[in-house]
């Protein structure tokens, strides 16, 4: 077995791969593929009430709010809230804290004024800006809570006079959230709730029909919630691997256990880093993320032979995102930590060999 630290698509529990790939086969002993069924059969409408049932479950989603499963990932979101929220001549806020909430807002200029209030980009989105005002007569203030590519993430949410936008594509179900603080969340699945090809978006539906604009029926939340995300074919099998996921987090005692687990697996990984003499951490120590941990090597010419190092440990996915280099070590709930004591046991026998 390999140890995934991939930053998406990322690791999966194997139990639901095993019940996939069957599914794949004969779904549920119907003597027919999940593939091959309609997306309006009795068979495939459970998997779909069961997964929407399973998110409000986790994440204790309130009255008020509808659940979707979209498809054209996180970056069709990118456009589709300013598309439905910003109305002609409206603005904007958004808080760059990554490449992500980059794109999000350059999405949003095709359809209004854009005020970023802050941003980090100065120094390469090593922190998460914190001291800014959110315009009041803005249409909502756009956040991502999880910069995947720099291992940032927000510990604490902002109180906003309006209606807050998240991108939690990277670390959604991974801790408790207060679902009631935000206006619309979304989440590509393929970090840590299921494979690539659908989205989670959360919506609390007063904040919609305001913006005055006449919509394409695909990217309109309104279609979308009344068509019950079936407006058109859904993306069955990643809904369907979706559900087997939030199934598995659910036996594992939900979001606040996996919550547990995850700061214990990145606070033993932050340790190492901080006391081995061979790697120094990138981001603010307030701002570490508990998903993607970004370090690099004291010595860049230790690179290299620390990442074959790792691939002859069975360690997979390690290597930082271009606009950062290192290492990032993503560790998604799916990920046991006893991949993470192998992580650490590596940058040890690493570390002896080369000092
Ligand atoms: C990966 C990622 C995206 C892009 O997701 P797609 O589903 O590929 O469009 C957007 N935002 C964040 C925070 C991400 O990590």
């Amino acid at each position: 077995m390999k140890h995934n630290f991939g930053a998406g698509p990322g690791i999966l529990p194997h139990e639901v791969l095993k019940q996939a790939a069957a599914a794949v086969v004969d779904f549920n002993g119907i003597g027919l593929s999940l593939l091959e069924i309609s997306h309006r059969s009795a068979e495939f409408e459970a998997v779909l009430d069961e997964a929407v049932k399973l998110v409000k479950e986790l994440l204790g989603v309130p009255e008020g709010y509808s659940v979707l499963f979209l498809q054209g990932g996180a970056s069709t979101q990118f456009a589709m809230v300013p598309y439905n929220l910003l109305p002609e001549g409206g603005k904007a806020a958004y808080l760059e804290s990554g490449v992500w909430a980059n794109k999000a807002l350059k999405e949003a200029k095709f359809f209004g004024e854009v005020e970023v209030v802050a941003t980090s980009k100065e120094s390469n989105f090593t922190y998460i800006p914190k001291d800014f005002t959110i315009p009041a007569d803005a249409a909502y203030f756009h956040i991502t809570s999880n910069n995947t590519i720099y291992g940032t993430q927000l510990h604490e949410f902002f109180p906003s006079p309006i209606p807050v936008v998240c991108d939690m594509s990277s670390d959604i179900f991974s801790r408790k959230i207060n679902v009631a603080d935000f206006g619309i969340i979304y989440a590509g699945a393929q970090k840590n709730m299921g494979p690539a090809g659908t989205t989670l978006v959360i919506i609390k539906d007063e904040i919609l029909g305001k913006s005055g604009r006449k919509i394409p029926a695909m990217l309109n939340y309104q279609t979308q919630i009344e068509g019950g995300s079936m407006y058109n074919t859904p993306p069955v099998f990643a809904i369907y691997v979706s559900m087997l996921t939030l199934n598995w987090l659910k036996s594992k005692g939900g979001v606040e256990a996996i919550a547990k687990e995850n700061v214990a697996k990145s606070k033993v990984l932050y340790e190492e880093i901080d006391r081995n003499p061979l790697f120094k951490p990138v981001c603010a120590v307030e701002d570490r993320s508990d998903m993607n941990v970004c370090f690099v090597a004291e010595n860049p010419e230790h690179e290299k032979p620390f990442l074959k190092l790792c691939d002859e440990k069975g360690i997979v996915g390690i290597k930082g995102h271009r606009s950062v280099g290192g290492f990032r070590a993503s560790i998604y709930n799916a990920l046991p930590i006893t991949s993470i004591y192998v992580l650490i046991d590596a940058m040890r026998e690493f570390a002896e060999k080369n000092s």
